[in-house]
């Protein structure tokens, strides 16, 4: 089969011709329909720090999509040729205490599709069943191509109750475009979202935000004036990864407000901890996605109304894979898709 391969170590992918994955048991083998690129697939590309102590080579990369499924192992009875499918990214331990009682999202043995074993850029990728999500009838075939970053995205904007609350979104990447619809449908009253880059402030309107705002023109503080908030915002969803916006939202939350933070910052962070003290807040991290109570409201949010189409941007052939990751490295971009039949 066709693959994406990170050959050796350094920068750069190709496009080699592969062996496909073998089959266990337990697995389910997917033809690869479409593919979303994730920010995880360009620190491999580019081979950053991470990276290089991270990933060996040689590794298929990639680990959104949506497929059908072609075969399956002896041992699965649930799955079908021809079942449109997307696969959870994390392959979990199955033995530790948080998987023995149902908390997978919790393992800290977790293995990465396509980070610590071959991913999904791909014809064909296979996975354990415990990791594949059949799809309901009538979800989108490119919004299936990111049940992965969007349950990122749904994970930590249902952290905490937004019924009524202000919500701040930090960065309007992919994930963050995603989290405002997510919490726009949930009931959120203001959806401010903070985001240096033009394009996808234009993106976080569409999305459904209230104000999208450059954080270094304006400040967060007169944002909230502006719309009537007094007291502060209620719920703040961190996914930039950028320093200066985790410390400038902690100064303009609500007492007893609610954090979640999913960005990645590449250093330590320094914090005022008095800020978190004496306004009695409570910071949650955020990892993947939780098996499969996201996925779940994933999918029924879709048949009720929420529609993040928006938020894919930008659409390839697997064979213009350079293009593809450029428009991802762009940031003018929302998610960019490639597609494994063209
Ligand atoms: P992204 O890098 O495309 O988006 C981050 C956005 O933050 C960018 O648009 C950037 O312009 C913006 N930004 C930069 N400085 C800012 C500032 N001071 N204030 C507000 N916004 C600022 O990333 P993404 O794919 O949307 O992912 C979001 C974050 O979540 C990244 O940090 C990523 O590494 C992380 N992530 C975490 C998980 C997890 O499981 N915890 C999974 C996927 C991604
Ligand atoms: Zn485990």
């Amino acid at each position: 089969m066709l693959a994406l391969v990170k050959t050796s170590s350094g920068p750069g992918l190709s496009l080699e011709t592969v062996p496909d994955p073998r089959l266990e048991i337990n697995d389910v083998l997917v033809r690869v329909h479409k593919t979303g690129i994730c920010g995880t697939d360009l620190h491999i590309d580019s081979w950053d720090a991470w990276a290089a102590t991270t990933i060996n080579p040689p590794l298929v990369v990639g680990h959104e999509f949506v497929g059908e499924v072609v075969e399956v192992g002896s041992n699965v009875y649930d799955f079908h040729p021809g079942d449109l499918v997307s696969g959870e990214g994390h392959v979990v331990c199955g033995l530790c205490r948080h998987c023995l009682a149902g908390r997978r999202h919790l393992c800290a043995h977790s293995i990465g599709l396509g980070v610590g074993r071959d991913g999904s850029f791909a014809e064909y990728v296979a996975l354990p069943m415990t990791n594949i999500w059949h799809h309901s009838a009538g979800i989108d075939e490119e919004v299936a191509a990111i049940f992965d970053p969007f349950g990122n995205a749904v994970h930590t904007a249902l952290s905490f109750p937004v019924l009524g609350e202000d919500v701040l979104v930090s960065g309007a990447g992919p994930i963050g475009l995603m989290a405002t619809a997510v919490v726009r449908h949930a009931g959120a009253r203001h959806v401010v979202v903070s985001e240096p880059n033009p394009y996808r402030r234009e993106l976080a309107i569409r999305m459904g935000a209230t104000i999208a705002v450059d954080p270094r023109e304006r400040d967060l503080g007169d944002v909230m004036r502006e719309l009537g908030m007094v007291e502060g915002y209620d719920v703040v969803l961190e996914m930039s990864g950028n320093p200066r916006a985790l410390r400038d939202a902690l100064a303009v939350m609500a007492h007893g407000g609610n954090m979640a933070i999913l960005g990645i910052p590449t250093d330590e962070v320094a914090l005022d901890l008095n800020e978190i003290v004496f306004k009695m807040l409570t910071i949650r991290g955020i990892y993947g996605r939780e098996m499969y109570e996201t996925w779940y409201k994933m999918t029924v949010m879709l048949q009720s109304g929420l529609d993040i189409r928006p938020a894919i941007t930008h659409r390839f052939g697997f064979r213009d894979f350079e293009a593809a990751f450029a428009a991802a490295r762009s940031g003018d971009s929302g998610k960019v898709i490639m597609d494994w039949r063209q």
